[in-house]
């Protein structure tokens, strides 16, 4: 069974980007008979807000995109939310440490801040170095009595090649030695993205993930993650850029970049998910006017172009006045 998710982050209002992202879940959802969920990655809480979610549900809910599964409050389910899940992903730790897969880095900012300098120095990419990799017992006890508080490491594996077969990009190679042992728990106990997205995509039995290409440098790290955990990956498709006019990357420069900004400015939702929709898929015919119904019947996967695709407000003009 299909079951796909948008996982966003509320530190925003829901960007046009994300607007497709979740619109290509669904349709991939609808046109299968499978499930789609949507997760609040509210891990950061810094730049999270409650007002960003209500911004990006509201979003999703006047574009059509409702969600099949969550939290059940009164009668209706709201979204999943990760800072509600944080036992979950405690016990999982656990185990990663207990085999090994995980380890606790005591290093300092300073002691981290010299090795990045080293490793500019030598022209390499900044990665952690594996000053903590091997700690005794007795060595982590002293750390704990200076009162420094630990963060949790995922072990790297050296010399592996991680290979995606991304229905989009095609088979794209990492090296495992570029990555570096990343962090997956913060010192406040908080998992960071790559560790949550995994055992909430793991958990919740996601079959396909599909997301922007700024994601795909993440994926390595993710993959490795479910190898240690022995658990099947999903399948990944990662989508292009939304690029501007100009081809460059579509930015506030280029005007409205947030769906609730369409409609005040009084864009019909259809007209919206209509052109989201040939944003990066295209049809079979040369019919380009479709309402989200017709999109299920008419979506796959298959026609998502690999190059970027080309915002054109003229498009979007043009379809809201055809609905
Ligand atoms: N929370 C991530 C974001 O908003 C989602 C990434 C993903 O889909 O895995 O960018």
């Amino acid at each position: 069974m299909i079951r796909v998710r948008f996982a966003p982050s509320p530190t925003g209002p829901l960007h046009i980007g994300g607007a497709r992202s979740a619109l290509f879940n669904y349709l991939l959802a609808k046109k299968n008979g499978g499930k789609f969920i949507v997760r609040v990655e509210d891990t950061d809480r810094e730049r999270s807000a409650l007002e960003w979610e209500e911004n990006i549900l509201a979003s999703l809910k006047w574009l059509g995109l409702e969600w099949d599964e969550g939290i059940q409050v009164g009668g209706e389910h709201g979204p999943y939310r990760q800072m509600e899940r944080l036992d979950t992903y405690k016990n999982y730790t656990d185990k990663l440490l207990e085999a090994g897969h995980a380890y606790r880095c005591y290093c300092s900012t300073e002691e981290l801040e010299a090795d990045r300098q080293e490793l500019m120095e030598k022209g390499e990419l900044p990665r952690y170095l594996g000053r903590c990799r091997s700690l005794t017992e007795e060595q982590e006890k002293e750390f704990l009595n200076q009162g420094r508080k630990p963060v949790i490491r995922f072990r790297v594996p050296e010399g592996q090649q991680i290979v995606i077969n991304d229905l989009v990009r095609g088979r794209v190679v990492f090296d495992s030695d570029g990555v570096g042992d990343y962090i997956i728990v913060k010192s406040d106990g908080i998992p960071t993205y790559n560790f949550a997205v995994v055992m909430d995509d793991a958990l919740m039995n996601i079959s396909h993930v599909v997301r922007g290409e700024e994601h795909l440098s993440n994926t390595p790290r993710q993959v490795l993650l479910y190898q240690a955990l022995g658990i099947e990956a999903p399948k990944f498709a990662h989508i292009s850029l939304i690029l501007g006019k100009d081809r460059a990357k579509m930015s506030k420069r280029h005007g409205a970049t947030s769906v609730v900004q369409y409609k005040k400015q009084g864009y019909l939702p259809e007209a919206l998910v209509n052109f989201l929709a040939l944003l990066g898929w295209s049809p079979e015919g040369e019919e380009e006017k479709f309402t989200l119904e017709e999109l299920v019947q008419e979506f796959s996967l298959d026609r998502v172009a690999k190059n970027p695709a080309v915002f054109d407000i003229e498009k979007l003009n043009w379809l809201n006045g055809v609905y």
